[in-house]
């Protein structure tokens, strides 16, 4: 490899192809970018589509930022547009899916070995394995984004070392042994390596996974340590120092377009959102979205509206456009819902501008599936959490919001739905009542509800702070460019130092 100079750094980033994880690296690409380096974003072709106008926006304003695109592999199969886990409906599409990541291996690296000034280090999502080989083989620091919190990262450990899961029928409460909080889960609110009898078999790639992790030079998380310090030390003892933690990304998106096209072309005007939400008093609106991937049954989401009705408070309801969506659509016209909730209710029919909306003071809680993001966006607007986990890592989020920041009330959902199996898994897990009772209880006057308020307030100020200048955020992304400088300082030939 070509030597490099300091100011030459050169961060290559590269996302998994899924809207909760490419947001955050697109965020993580300016907020690098900010502090100086060059950054590459390195995408596939609809991907760098949604994100092209926000990239020349930051790139225009002078910052080292660029976004390139490989083609997308279409041997793996997967039909046309077919390119984010959004519009993965089936298990058979899953595994293309996988297919499709491996086979973006050559492609990346062809463009890796063109790539001007030359790469200094890749930030890549742990999902995407093959890239431990690559780093080896550019000989630069392969460094893992994980996605996920501390606390998620550290439960994950406890369950891997104790086993304690593996005694316990599916649906038994157990608690999580030597941990710095009392967290009970059951088997059953797991994620899917934790239940074997997972109808999608991943352990293969799940176990390339974690050998590419235990490679990794390092990891950057999208969290502070305000937010979860004991958890960050917990982990730094096991994953080694090397853990950077940058966040909440989302704070580096300050104006209103790019809020507002955050993830995607919203699906409703920005200024029609923004005068919505002005019309409502401060504090006063639930804003409910289920994330960008979950698939609930219409049945299900019908609950959900309903029990926002049944609220008698202002809503913003994001339903995700979809298949199943048209069902919810129509029942949303046919029974007249949105006639009764008229002036108080916002229905979003597609992708909702969250960031722009959690933003506005209008909003008194969000009620979230508890993605890592979403979670992290709502700790940033400062407004309690009302949590409805679904799958993947939702339920442990749902307990650190619930019993560590004691920001949050469940609406009660026991047990994680199998992936393309939520049409037989109970179609209506919780019912409109519980969601009532949980925007009560959460909305309430009352010391309790307004200590929540208080603290849900108190974080939100820190996630403000931590990435300020000066900041625990803002001071790790300085480390992690000083490490990268020393870096590749250590790799300069000799000569070049004299
Ligand atoms: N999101 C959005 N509008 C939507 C749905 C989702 O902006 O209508 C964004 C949200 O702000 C978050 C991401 O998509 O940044 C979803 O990530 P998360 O980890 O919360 O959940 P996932 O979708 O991966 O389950």
């Amino acid at each position: 490899m070509a030597s490099q100079k300091p100011h030459q750094l050169h961060f290559v980033l590269f996302p998994l192809m899924s809207p909760g994880h490419f947001i955050p690296i697109i965020d993580m690409a300016k907020l690098l970018a900010q502090h100086g380096p060059t950054v590459t974003i390195i995408t596939t072709p609809l991907i760098a589509a949604r994100f092209s106008h926000t990239i020349n926006r930051a790139a225009a304003t002078g910052l080292p930022l660029r976004l390139l695109h490989l083609p997308f592999p279409v041997e793996a199969g997967l039909p046309n547009g077919c390119e984010t886990l959004e519009t993965v409906t089936s298990k058979d599409l899953l595994k293309r899916f996988f297919v499709a990541i491996d086979m973006l291996r050559q492609p990346f690296e062809q463009l890796l070995e063109q790539l001007e000034p030359s790469p200094t280090c890749m930030i890549v999502d742990k999902h995407l394995p093959w890239a431990a080989e690559t780093a080896r083989k550019f000989r630069i620091p392969g460094i893992i984004f994980d996605g996920m919190s501390c606390f998620y990262l550290f439960c994950l450990h406890t369950l891997y070392v104790s086993k304690v899961h593996e005694s316990v029928p599916a649906s038994e409460p157990f608690v999580l042994p030597n941990f710095p909080d009392t967290i009970v889960l059951t088997r059953s609110q797991l994620p899917g390596m934790f239940n074997p009898s997972s109808l999608i078999d991943m352990q293969d790639f799940r176990e390339r996974v974690r050998v590419a992790e235990a490679e990794a030079y390092g990891t950057v998380v999208n969290s502070f340590h305000e937010l979860e310090q004991s958890y960050v030390n917990g982990i730094r003892k096991v994953k080694g120092e090397n853990i950077w933690c940058i966040g909440p990304l989302s704070l580096c998106n300050k104006d209103s377009s790019d809020k507002a096209q955050r993830g995607n072309k919203a699906s409703i005007d920005e200024i029609e959102c923004l005068k919505w939400l002005d019309e409502q008093e401060p504090g006063s609106v639930i804003y409910a979205c289920l994330g960008s991937i979950s698939r609930v049954s219409p049945p299900q989401l019908i609950e959900l509206g309903t029990g926002l009705e049944l609220s008698e408070r202002p809503f913003v309801w994001v339903i995700r456009g979809n298949e199943k969506a048209e069902n919810v659509y129509k029942w949303i016209e046919e029974d007249g819902f949105e006639e009764r909730v008229k002036g108080r209710g916002l229905v979003i029919r597609g992708w909702a501008p969250q960031v722009l909306i959690l933003d506005h003071p209008s909003v008194g809680a969000f009620l979230t599936h508890c993605g890592w993001n979403s979670t992290l966006e709502g700790v940033c607007a400062g407004v309690p959490l009302i949590t409805w986990p679904i799958f993947a890592e939702q339920f442990i989020n749902e307990k650190l919001v619930e019993v560590v920041l004691e920001i949050g009330v469940s609406v009660g959902a026991r047990s994680a739905v199998e992936l393309f199996e939520d049409d037989k898994c109970a179609v209506v897990a919780v019912e409109r009542e519980a969601v009532r009772k949980a925007v009560d209880e959460v909305m309430a006057g009352g010391a309790e509800a307004e200590a929540r308020r208080k603290r849900a307030r108190e974080y939100g100020e820190m996630a403000k702070k931590a990435v300020e200048e000066g900041g625990s955020s803002y001071l790790n992304v300085e480390m992690l460019i000083q490490d990268m400088t020393e870096h590749v300082n250590g790799m300069e030939p000799k000569e070049e130092h004299e």
